[in-house]
């Protein structure tokens, strides 16, 4: 509780405030694949600041909710509204939305033939044409951030998946997201690496990053989100505070699914 204090002030220092315009704003958001309807009329907001945490059961449809946000999908309908703009809307540079919305994945997909220093400089140099001094400075603070500033010569097969989760996050932070967006960033991960992952990105929500995290780790839920979203079927079955979906799911599904969790 103390935790989500510190982080809403620090964010509030950051220049959000309550009633603010939602950073993101999702608005019935749908998406097929073919006959297969994966979202069904999916709205939500999320403010400066806030750590939204997404649960629900495998095939519930909280990766292609997260891909529909930085356009890895494209929306059947409904409106996602970044920053102001509909980035739904055509002619959207799609790049653009990606340089502001960072994403973490499962998987690192870090380049094997690269050290950590430059897996975290490449794409400030490409994308955001930052010359390869402060590029390379970025990335020290970065990784340094990740607590891997003595890993920077490593490369990814002498890392620990961890490790290489966490130089997948500094990449992602070099970028300068405005919202960042984890797909259980630690599910691949062995238990005793789950842990310096997580407070890796306790760390980010205090420090007051703007996130939606998709996660099984329940005490992360507890502890960090401002708010709990539980998807299941495609749809939001219930939205709130965690204090109340953890101690009062009103939904059965809620109740069933945190029931096998724990
Ligand atoms: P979750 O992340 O909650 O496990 P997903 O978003 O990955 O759920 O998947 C939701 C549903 O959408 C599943 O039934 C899955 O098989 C289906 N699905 C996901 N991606 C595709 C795709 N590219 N083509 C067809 N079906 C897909
Ligand atoms: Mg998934």
């Amino acid at each position: 509780m103390a935790e989500t204090e510190q982080r809403k002030q620090a964010a509030a220092g950051a220049g959000s405030a309550a009633g603010e315009e939602p950073i993101l704003s999702i608005r019935h958001l749908s998406k097929r694949f073919g006959s297969l309807e994966v979202l069904k009329d999916i709205s939500f907001d999320v403010r400066k600041g806030e750590v939204v945490v997404v649960l629900g059961p495998s095939g519930s449809g909280k990766s292609t909710m997260l891909r529909c946000l930085n356009r890895l999908e494209e929306p059947t309908s409904g409106e996602i509204i970044f920053e102001g703009d509909d980035i739904c809307q055509k002619g959207v540079d799609v790049n653009d939305v990606r340089k502001r919305m960072g994403m973490v994945f499962q998987q690192f997909n870090l380049f094997p033939h690269l050290d950590a220093l430059h897996n975290v400089m490449i794409a400030q140099m490409k994308v955001l044409k930052r010359d390869r001094a402060e590029a390379e400075r970025i990335a020290h603070a970065e990784l340094e951030r990740v607590g891997l500033a003595e890993r920077e010569d490593h490369y990814p097969d002498e890392l620990s998946g961890g490790q290489q989760q966490r130089v997948a996050i500094a990449r992602a932070l070099a970028m300068d997201p405005h919202v960042m967006l984890f797909d259980e960033a630690t599910s691949a991960l062995d238990p005793e690496l789950v842990r310096g992952v997580l407070d890796v990105m306790r760390e980010l929500a205090q420090g007051g990053m703007t996130m939606i995290v998709v996660t099984h780790e329940m005490s992360f839920a507890r502890d960090v989100a401002d708010r709990v979203v539980f998807m299941d079927g495609g749809v939001i079955e219930e939205q709130g505070a965690p204090e109340e979906i953890f101690e009062h799911p009103r939904s059965e599904r809620t109740r069933a699914f945190l029931g096998e969790i724990a």
